[in-house]
């Protein structure tokens, strides 16, 4: 007679499958979800009440770019910085609840969501979506892949950003407005998540103007830090 042994996997060979195959999330992932003004001291800045719900936008995986590259300004643009933690998402889902969220975090990026100001502005006015002003190419510059265990604790670490040296952002997030698995329960809600989905959780205050021939410098204190160069369209 046969017998069938079932071998269990080994959770920690597992886990090291999973993260590698989340290193190429640029590659691999096909949606980059934004929440915008997610920082409690933001929500100062700008006078706003709090949100009911996360304010949600997308970027299309075309806007990703990975050091090396530069930041291309097309033509005519005014174009921001916004510093913020990404979130990598290890496994699919939907309809996650709180409680179970983070078991979906596979890793983590910094990222820069840089959103032309001036196509928001203009499109505010006639109350379209914020797709161009957020997702033009090279609109998502991000770190290497950060595993999860290199952050034990997500909503207590410092993100930083300079500009041509002179710091601009600073600040911590345990200012989250929406705390990680607030964001993975209710985006997933109605997105179904998949591993190597990115969700850029917002930016501190003090995002600003960079122009050809900046150097933007980034990153989360003790972690990961970022270098691009800033160009534009020819
Ligand atoms: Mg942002």
């Amino acid at each position: 007679m046969f017998k069938i042994q079932v071998v269990k996997a080994d959770s920690s060979l597992t886990r090291l499958f999973s993260t590698a195959n989340l290193e190429n999330f640029t590659e691999n992932g096909k949606k980059i979800i934004g929440i915008a003004a997610n920082y409690k001291s933001l929500l100062k800045v700008l006078n706003r009440g709090n949100p009911d719900n996360p304010p949600i936008f997308l970027k299309p995986s075309t806007s990703y770019i990975n050091e090396g590259n530069k930041i291309i300004i097309p033509k005519g643009f005014s174009v921001n910085q916004e510093i913020e933690l990404g979130v990598i998402i290890g496994k699919k889902g939907k309809k996650i609840a709180v409680r179970d969220a983070m078991d979906f975090v596979g890793g983590y990026t910094v990222a820069l969501d840089m959103t032309a100001t001036d196509q928001m502005a203009k499109i505010k006015a006639v109350g379209g979506s914020w797709t161009l002003a957020k997702g033009f190419d090279t609109a998502c510059p991000v770190s290497k892949f950060i595993p999860k265990e290199k952050i034990p604790n997500p909503h207590n670490v410092n993100i930083w950003c300079t500009v041509n040296g002179k710091e601009v952002q600073k600040g911590n997030t345990n200012d989250l407005f929406f705390k990680i698995p607030e964001l993975v329960s209710y985006l997933s809600k109605y997105f179904t998540l998949e591993p190597n989905d990115l969700i850029i959780t917002g930016s501190p205050p003090g995002m600003s103007p960079v122009t050809k021939g900046d150097a933007i410098e980034g990153g989360i204190k003790d972690v990961v830090s970022i270098k691009f160069e800033v160009d534009e369209e020819k």
